[in-house]
């Protein structure tokens, strides 16, 4: 039998007989210490079990990659391995009338999808834990086979389980591999660690309902998500934070706090803005202008629908049409929604010739788009069917393209800063494989959003041909206080549109040219960045955003004539002002206000009537000094001018 040499980074080389294993390898080549982290390994692109004999890689020389248990790769084969634990337990609890269908690792965890009648309950949890615990004692081990593909669907049909079956019969290959955990047969391509006392850390996190393969017409499956880490203290931090962000979620929050409702009736996926949302939409709305009209844009408004026709000039209706929603006929001409602002603002500028003196042209638009979604994966704010993007399009010169990314990504990260987000990770993302426009105007463009980051001081990721088809971009996600990251700006410069609406201007040699089109959006859509903001904040918004600012309570119905003077007042200077004068005790009034997130109290009783003031307490629970009517208002212009200038 021929040797194989395997070596390890930074490692001598070392030959092993051809039935020797990985693990084998990798104890004779790494310290004890390092051997106890390994759970995989990588070979080339890919990872490999510890129990893979090294003559069936089918290399002369091995060049080995240790996966250690705290790296991302071995988080992910811990988490991935829990999964086909806890299918076991789930199994050998409650089988053999229920199906196991798909258990993947994902970002916080893992879930594994069962087929089963009975729902699953929270006492059932704790049955799995304990069951799954049993294996983990036992220190069984994840053995891979591999097997034709017949003789697998063969043992799949035998145990009844038809989602296998079906997965496999869509698989090319003619062997595939089987893992076995005790008598937990699963098909998988592995890697795993190799046996289940490496699985000491896990939770059950929660169930809900999921369609076979993302399918409606599919049959609805119960999804058992999990988590599972390297040791007990991440475990912990992590459902801290999951508990916080529970108690932080914005469908919890706006619906006590009264911001927005989701109604059956009206048709899911559709915000329905309540009072104080509307309020605080208008806030941010107005804030938005205002910024946009101090850095030269014009504003624009276009209409909800336009002709079929125009969409099959953008190419939506070619490219985009699984987002977009059926049509509609108006006087025998088929209308469509639109899913998207930029053809009419295009409609905008070809309404006249264009000179490049005009140049750059920066129109923004509050855009309210429709886009399909399926039901399955609407989500409060966050996924919905209909939203109002923060666009903008901006028609520029090619040697104008630098300083406009330059001065986008200023006013986008102020405005950000503004809403309390400074932490963000900047991706670029460059030329896709299939693209329009020509390499040297990709390289131009991309060169250009490059130093327009670097003058902004930014640093970013490059994401190599991520970019749209379009044009490259630059997409900002931002970090929430719970360091849980959003996609919200993104940046992209487009070659396709300006050529298929034929957009040109008249440039400085009296001939026509293209000019450059950039679309970008800020926030990214009202809705999923107002849903960000009530999470960040949990609810209790800074001064300048809150729809509420004050709320006004008389301690007995003696000080309610005054309480409505204040109010009147208050509300005519500008200050967002409530009143509470019913008959309460005060201590109740303040426990309201307190859940209402409200940041300032202001407290009436005899002694603040006769003095002609107001007893101000912050939502922290501090009581101010007396002051004049006068005076709080200026107060909170003041404390508002700070963040808004
Ligand atoms: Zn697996
Ligand atoms: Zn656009």
């Amino acid at each position: 039998m021929s040797e194989i040499t395997v070596q390890v980074p930074e490692g001598e080389q070392k030959q092993f007989a051809g039935d020797a294993t990985v693990a084998d390898a990798i104890a004779e080549l790494l310290s004890n210490k390092q051997r106890k982290q390994t759970v995989a390994a990588g070979v080339g692109d890919d990872l490999v079990d510890l129990s893979v004999r090294l003559d069936s890689l089918g290399l002369e020389t091995v060049e080995l990659r240790p996966v250690t248990i705290s790296s991302d790769e071995g988080l992910d084969i811990l988490r991935h391995s829990t999964a086909h634990l806890m299918a076991k337990a789930v199994l050998d609890l409650y089988g053999p009338d229920l199906k196991v269908a798909i258990g993947p690792s994902i970002e916080d965890g893992f879930y594994y999808d069962f087929d089963r009648e009975t729902p699953f309950t929270p006492e059932d949890f704790e049955a799995i834990e304990a069951k799954m615990l049993e294996t983990v004692r036992g220190g069984i081990s994840f053995e891979r086979n591999v097997v034709s593909k017949a003789d697998a669907i063969e043992l799949f049909e035998k145990k009844g389980e038809q989602y296998k079956v079906e997965l496999l019969k869509e698989i090319e290959a003619d062997t595939v591999s089987l893992y076995q955990l005790g008598d937990f047969v699963d098909l998988c391509r592995g890697p795993h660690v190799p046996n289940s006392s490496w699985l000491q850390v896990y939770k059950l996190i929660k169930v809900a309902g999921a369609y076979w393969r993302g399918d409606e017409r599919n049959p609805m499956l119960q999804r058992l998500y999990g988590t599972a880490f390297a040791d007990k203290k991440k475990l912990k931090k992590y459902l801290n934070a999951l508990e916080e962000a529970k108690k932080r979620d914005h469908r919890k929050l706006g619906k006590e706090l009264g911001l927005f409702t989701i109604s059956d009736q009206v048709g899911p996926g559709l915000i329905l803005w309540q009072p104080k949302g509307a309020l605080l939409r208008k806030l941010i709305e107005d804030y938005w202008k205002d910024e946009h009209y101090k850095n030269d844009y014009e504003l624009l408004y276009t209409p909800h629908i336009a002709k079929l026709d125009l969409w099959k000039t953008s190419g939506h209706l070619d490219f985009y049409s699984e987002n977009m929603y059926s049509s509609m006929a108006i006087d025998n001409v088929q209308y469509q929604l639109k899913p998207m602002n930029c053809p009419f603002h295009i409609a905008i500028y070809k309404s006249q010739m264009r000179s490049y003196r005009e140049f750059p042209i920066r129109w923004c638009e509050l855009g309210t788009v429709y886009r399909y979604e399926r039901t399955g994966v609407l989500h409060g704010l966050m996924r919905v069917r209909g939203f109002t993007q923060d666009d903008a399009h901006i028609f520029c010169r090619p040697d104008q393209l630098e300083d406009e990314i330059f001065n986008i990504l200023d006013l986008n990260l102020n405005i950000l800063e503004t809403f309390g987000f400074d932490q963000y990770d900047v991706y670029l993302s460059t030329r896709p494989e299939k693209y329009v426009g020509s390499e040297e105007h990709w390289q131009k463009s991309t060169d250009a959003l490059k130093q327009a980051l670097e003058k902004r001081g930014l640093e970013y990721q490059v994401d190599p041909g991520e970019g749209v088809f379009y044009g490259p971009k630059i997409d900002i996600k931002i970090k929430d206080v719970l360091g849980r990251s959003w996609q919200c700006s993104t940046i992209q410069v487009d070659f396709n549109l300006p050529e298929r609406f034929e957009v040109s201007y008249i440039g400085e040699d009296g001939k026509e040219h293209q000019p450059i089109m950039i679309h970008r959006a800020l926030m990214g859509s009202l809705e999923r960045f107002i849903g960000v903001l009530i999470e960040n904040y949990a609810g209790a918004f800074p001064l300048w955003l809150a729809p509420v600012q004050a709320r006004i309570m008389n301690i007995t119905d003696a000080q309610s004539d005054y309480c409505e003077k204040v109010y009147q007042e208050l509300r005519q200077s500008g200050v967002r002002i409530e009143k509470d004068l019913r008959n309460e005790k005060l201590n109740y009034k303040i426990r309201e206000a307190q859940l209402a997130k409200i940041p300032y109290m202001l407290v009436i009783g005899d002694r603040e009537v006769e003095s002609d003031t107001v007893t101000v307490r912050e939502r922290s629970g501090k009581n101010l000094p007396p002051m004049s009517v006068e005076d709080f208002a200026t107060k909170i212009k003041d404390e508002c001018k700070v963040v808004l200038g």
